[in-house]
């Protein structure tokens, strides 16, 4: 049996990108060997489907964070445009009302 070769020899899960199986699955009913698993094998195996290994919680809770700060970059700068506009309709308006003030003013003067 390939387990007993050598402690080096290590079994690897091919599904798995060749992760180290840690569990020997010894029901052989139908097959020609003892079936090897690794950890991502055996909770895919589980019936919880809530199960995950801490490295892959890992990731998906740093994926989840970049994406929360990632929307709120986006809403940060939507704001900041939507307060650029605004500020520029103020600008625009207050140059329309000096022109304004100006004709009447020499108006009244003639
Ligand atoms: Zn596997």
């Amino acid at each position: 049996m390939s387990i007993l070769l050598s402690d080096q020899d290590k079994i690897s899960c091919k599904t798995h990108k060749y992760e180290t199986c840690i569990v020997a699955d010894l029901n052989t009913k139908g097959k020609k060997d003892v079936n090897f698993l690794c950890i991502k094998c055996l909770l895919k195996q589980h019936s919880n489907q809530k199960l995950t290994l801490i490295e892959d919680t890992k990731k998906l809770i740093s994926q989840m964070k970049s994406q929360k700060m990632e929307k709120q970059t986006k809403e940060n700068e939507a704001k900041r445009e939507t307060f650029k506009n605004v500020l520029s309709q103020i600008k625009e308006f207050k140059i329309t009302l000096d022109l304004t003030f100006d004709k009447m003013t020499s108006f009244v003067q003639q």
